[in-house]
């Protein structure tokens, strides 16, 4: 069986949801954040599940961070508009989007949260960052330039409409795509400066870390990534740290039931960080708080907050809190 690492993924979710019966009881969802009147800076897990399959209990990775009652969006897997809804942050809102790379479960929802944006209201400019990246072995190259032209194509006859039947203003110059290839400076407002770092995820090339410096704190998205010197370097004392989370019993617990789970394990290993790795990354970092998201395996009924949390609290005596979808951090 040859796999590529999202199929992998995929995979591995598909296999837990028939390994635990698709009638099994989903985690409970955190309950819907209120705002803070306390931060000016809201940091709020969007979608917590490693993997572009669907599944119960998490939704597509992506989170959003609010300045100022300002949304900037990290990662649009697929749901992230109904989830930010479901947050109570407006889709109409959105100053600017960072994907990290290409893997579908990180950009598999950005045009149509652009598109649904401005179909919901959205008048103002949205700025997408992002890497372009190459298949390996292949001529297939994808950015967020690349995106946004084929969502505006996928909803050309939905834009055509609208725009005389309701009087809305054209999309097109609204959506503004940027490269983003290498660490350093990536975008900076009133309220936000937003810096890049490189991070290790084959066979994906370039994946990208983000940091975050609002008026009152400090925070890091780590995108995936196996265990990284760079991001570790890049996070170096931040108030936050998001980071990816693989735990690799409870993965091996799956594997058992494939046949060449040695591949499939070596695969998936070589492109993420094992829990223990992450309570490295954080200690040696000297994060404030730590938060797990991207969670691999993404459906695991039978494992607690606990279980990912023990082998990240073994290395990392700072806060450490497991992600949720709709949780505020
Ligand atoms: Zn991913
Ligand atoms: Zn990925």
């Amino acid at each position: 069986m040859t796999l590529d690492c999202c199929s992998r993924l995929g995979f591995i979710n598909a296999l837990a949801v028939t390994a635990y019966g698709a009638a099994a009881v989903a985690p409970a969802l955190a309950a819907n954040p209120a705002p803070s009147v306390a931060s000016r800076t809201r940091v709020v897990l969007l979608g917590t599940a490693g993997g572009p399959s669907l599944r119960p209990g998490r939704s597509s990775p992506a989170a959003a961070v609010v300045v100022d009652g300002v949304p900037y969006v990290v990662d649009c897997g697929y749901g992230v508009g109904r989830q930010l809804v479901d947050a109570h942050i407006s889709p109409t809102a959105i100053r600017a989007i960072f994907l990290t790379h290409h893997h579908s479960d990180h950009n598999a929802d950005l045009g149509n949260l652009l598109v649904l944006g401005w179909a919901t209201g959205g008048k103002t400019p949205v700025d997408v960052y992002g890497p372009v990246e190459t298949a390996p072995e292949s001529v297939v190259t994808t950015s967020v330039g690349k995106l946004i032209d084929l969502a505006l194509q996928y909803h050309g006859y939905d834009i055509a409409v609208r725009i005389p039947d309701e009087g809305r203003v054209d999309p097109r110059p609204l959506f503004v795509p940027h490269d983003v290839g290498s660490a350093g400076a990536v975008y900076r407002d009133e309220r936000v400066s937003i810096e890049a770092a490189v991070v290790h995820h084959p066979p994906v090339s370039p994946a990208m870390a983000y940091k975050f410096r609002t008026p009152d704190r400090v925070v890091v998205f780590s995108g995936d990534t196996t265990y990284s010197e760079s991001l570790i370097a890049f996070a170096r004392g931040a108030d936050l740290l998001v980071h990816e989370v693989l735990l690799t019993s409870a993965l091996d617990r799956l594997l058992r039931l494939v046949p060449n789970a040695t591949r499939l394990r070596e695969h998936i290993v070589a492109a993420h960080t094992d829990a223990e790795d992450v309570g490295r990354v954080a200690a040696a970092a000297g994060v404030k708080r730590l938060a797990l998201t991207h969670f691999v395996p993404s459906y695991d009924p039978t494992l607690t907050d606990d279980d990912w949390i023990a082998p990240v609290r073994r290395h990392f005596g700072g806060e450490i809190v497991a992600g949720h979808d709709l949780l505020e951090i």
